[in-house]
C-alpha cells in the first residue's frame, strides 16, 4: 500500500485525486508554481513542494523538478490527473527508473496509444471498428489525392501526433484537398513538432461516444458504459453526460464489450477512454485516452463508484473493487465545463474571484480550485470548475443542472456559464438531439454573451 502519493497537476484535478487519497488514509504531496503558491491543491494537500516558475514547461512539465519532490517528500506514486505529463511514456519511464509508481497504464501502453496512426491499428488488430482512412500515414498530396479518392469526400486531415483537436483540416473536394492537407501538416509541425498526417473519412453528423475502460494490468477488461460528448466548440467538450442519450442497452452491450475484450487482451492497467464517432447505428473509433479524463463524474455518478481510488487500487497490484456484473446505471448525468472565458469569442479572461459561492443539494457536485479572492493566474487552461448533476433521468438531470446553475455565483471575472443558460433554452437540448457540429452552427446564430 502507498502512504503517500505525489500529484503531479494543479487545479481541480489536483484536488479530486487528494480527495481520494484522504478517503483512503494516503498522504498527499502537492506540486506547484511559483504562481500557484496560494492555490487551493496546495491548501488542501498534506505537503506542497514549490517545482520552478509560472511557465508550464519549466514547473508542472518538468519531470527532473517532480522526481525531485518525490525524492524530498518520500511519496512512492505519481498521479498525473490529466493534460501536462499524463500520456507521456518518457515520463512514466523515468518513474519507474527510479523505483516509484506511476498511476495509470504501462509506458508501452501510451506509447502505442499517443501514435494515432498505431492505435487505429492497434483497435483494428483487437476487433474496435475503425473509421475509415488512409493505410497509415499520408507521404505527400499525391497519396492524399489517391487516399482522398479511394473513400470519398469529404475527407479530414489528422496530424499523428495530435491531441486537443489541434492540426485537423477538413476537405470537402480535391480542390480543397491542397491547401488543408498543407495546412495540417505544417500545424502538426508546429503543434507537435511532427508533421506526419493520415486521413479519415469526414463524417457528416456523428455523436462523439466515448466508452470509459479499466484494466487491472492481469488480462482483466472491464466498461463503465459511454459518455455522450458531442457538444463540442472547435473539437473541444463543453457538455458531457452519462449514459448516451441516444445509445440503446443492446448497442452499449455490444460495444463495451467489445472494449472491455481489447482491454483485457492488451493487459492494460487502469482507466482509459475509447473514443468513437458513432453515426446511424455503428460506431467508429478515433483514438484512445490512456487516463482519467475531465468528464470521469458523470461516470462515477451514474454507478456510484470512485475511478480515482480504482487507479490508486490498480496500481497498487490490487484487483478492481468491481466486476462488470456489479455494474449497473442508476440515473442520468451531466457536466458542464465552465472556463474563465469571455462570450461571445471565448477569449481567456483570468483575474480576482470577488465573489465565489458553489450549488448544492441533492444530486450537485461542484469539482472547482476556486475560492473567494482568488486570483486566477493567465498561465494554464481556463477551465476553472466542473458543474456535475445527477438525476433519476434525464428531464430530471436537465432541471437539476438549470437549478444549479442560478446558485452558482462566480464574479469577478467572465466564465461560460451563460453559455450553459442559453443551452438550457434549446429543444434540441432538451430532445438530446445533436451531433458533434451542432453547437458550432448554434454558435454562429446565437453568440450569447
Ligand atoms: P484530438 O486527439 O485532437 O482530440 P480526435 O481524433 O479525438 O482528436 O478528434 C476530436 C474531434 O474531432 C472529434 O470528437 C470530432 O468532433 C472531430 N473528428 C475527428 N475525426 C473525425 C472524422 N473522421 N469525421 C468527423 N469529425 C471528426
Amino acid at each position: 500500500m502507498f502512504d503517500k502519493i505525489l500529484i503531479a497537476n494543479r487545479g481541480e484535478i489536483a484536488l479530486r485525486v487528494i480527495r481520494a487519497c484522504r478517503e483512503m488514509g494516503i498522504k498527499s504531496v502537492a506540486v506547484h508554481s511559483t504562481a500557484d503558491a496560494d492555490a487551493m491543491h496546495v491548501r488542501m494537500a498534506d505537503e506542497s513542494v514549490c517545482i520552478g516558475p509560472p511557465s508550464g514547461a519549466q514547473s508542472y512539465l518538468s519531470i527532473p523538478a517532480i522526481i525531485s519532490a518525490c525524492e524530498i517528500t518520500g511519496a512512492q506514486a505519481i498521479h498525473p490527473g490529466y493534460g501536462f505529463l499524463s500520456e507521456n511514456a518518457n515520463f512514466v519511464q523515468i518513474i519507474e527508473d527510479h523505483g516509484l509508481t506511476f498511476i495509470g497504464p504501462s509506458a508501452e501502453h501510451i506509447r502505442i496509444m499517443g501514435d494515432k496512426i498505431t492505435a487505429k491499428e492497434t483497435a483494428k488488430n483487437l476487433g474496435i471498428p475503425v473509421v475509415p482512412g488512409s493505410e497509415g500515414g499520408v507521404p505527400d498530396l499525391a497519396a492524399a489525392k489517391k487516399a482522398a479518392a479511394d473513400m470519398g469526400y469529404p475527407v479530414i486531415i489528422k496530424a499523428t501526433a495530435g491531441g486537443g483537436g489541434r492540426g485537423m483540416k477538413v476537405a470537402v473536394n480535391e480542390k480543397d484537398l491542397e491547401v488543408a492537407f498543407s495546412t495540417a501538416r505544417s500545424e502538426a509541425k508546429a503543434a507537435f513538432g511532427n508533421d506526419e498526417v493520415y486521413m479519415e473519412k469526414y463524417l457528416q453528423k456523428p455523436r462523439h461516444i466515448e466508452i470509459q475502460v479499466f484494466g487491472d494490468g492481469k488480462g482483466t477488461g472491464i466498461h463503465l458504459a459511454e459518455r455522450d460528448c458531442s457538444l463540442q466548440r472547435r473539437h473541444q467538450k463543453v457538455f458531457e453526460e452519462a449514459p448516451g442519450p441516444c445509445i440503446t442497452p443492446e448497442e452499449r452491450a455490444r460495444i463495451g464489450n467489445i472494449c472491455a475484450d481489447a482491454i483485457g487482451k492488451m493487459g492494460y492497467s487502469g482507466a482509459g477512454t475509447v473514443e468513437f464517432l458513432y453515426e446511424d447505428g455503428e460506431f467508429y473509433f478515433i483514438e484512445m485516452n490512456t487516463r482519467l479524463q475531465v468528464e470521469h463524474p458523470v461516470t462515477e455518478a451514474i454507478f456510484g463508484v470512485d475511478l480515482v481510488r480504482e487507479q490508486i487500487r490498480v496500481a497498487e497490484g490490487l484487483p478492481l473493487s468491481f466486476s462488470q456484473d456489479d455494474l449497473e446505471i442508476n440515473g442520468h448525468a451531466i457536466e458542464v465545463r465552465i472556463n474563465a472565458e469571455k462570450l461571445p469569442n471565448f477569449a481567456p479572461c483570468p483575474g480576482k474571484i470577488t465573489a465565489f459561492h458553489a450549488p448544492g443539494g441533492l444530486g450537485v457536485r461542484m469539482d472547482s480550485a476556486l475560492y473567494d479572492g482568488y486570483s486566477i493566474p493567465p498561465y494554464y487552461d481556463s477551465l476553472i470548475g466542473k458543474l456535475i448533476v445527477h438525476g433519476r433521468d434525464r428531464t430530471e438531470a436537465l432541471a437539476r443542472l438549470n437549478r444549479a446553475l442560478g446558485e452558482l455565483i462566480i464574479d469577478g471575472i467572465d466564465t461560460t456559464v451563460p453559455l450553459f443558460h442559453a443551452l438550457l433554452q434549446e429543444q434540441d437540448i432538451h430532445t438530446g438531439d445533436y451531433g458533434i457540429h451542432w453547437l458550432e452552427r448554434w454558435l454562429e446564430e446565437n453568440a450569447p454573451g
